[in-house]
């Protein structure tokens, strides 16, 4: 499964597809940056070792993005683009991570919960799995080669959307 750096990545392209980047500066990087946080978010699941399982779902999404709209979380003008920003860009993060490895079973993510509580994962693998072994000699060079892949993978697609969506300024 991608790093925090991809779900981030992923996190903003999904979102500026609903709120597209504010012109102010000031404005872009709060929105950027809470965008980027709700994409990393779903990881937290680590903590209480249910990972990959309620937190990635579009339910978790939906929940997120109410609170986010009813809250008016600063990333767009209304609460319906508040709310579908916030949706995608939760919902990018077990997007990612079905594309993703991940060393532990089972693979993939409950994304269809409370539906159902299968994991779904597509069958192609295009990002590598991120080691939380620290302590592992490999893990800086494993890590740091996993982390080039998604970043020569998402930051194109990042960057398309973003100048797409009118982040042209030099
Ligand atoms: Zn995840």
């Amino acid at each position: 499964v991608p790093s925090p750096i991809g779900h981030a990545l992923g996190a903003l392209a999904c979102g500026w597809l609903a709120a597209p980047p504010p012109d102010s500066r000031p404005r872009l990087f709060v929105q950027a940056a809470i965008l980027a946080a709700v994409g990393v978010a779903p990881d937290l699941d680590i903590l209480v070792d249910r990972h990959r399982a309620e937190s990635h779902s579009l339910a978790a999404a939906l929940i997120v993005a109410a609170v986010a709209a009813w809250r008016r979380w600063p990333v767009a003008d209304t609460r319906w683009r508040i709310g579908c920003a916030v949706f995608l860009a939760w919902a990018s993060h077990p997007l990612l991570d079905a594309f993703g490895h991940d060393a532990k079973p089972p693979l993939g993510t409950m994304a269809f919960w409370p539906v159902s509580s299968e994991y779904y994962k597509f069958p192609w693998t295009v990002f590598a799995a991120i080691t939380r072994r620290w302590h592992g000699p490999q893990f800086l060079v494993y890590n740091g080669l996993a982390v080039l892949r998604e970043c020569l993978i998402l930051v194109p697609v990042t960057a398309a959307v973003a100048w797409w969506r009118g982040l042209r300024r030099s």
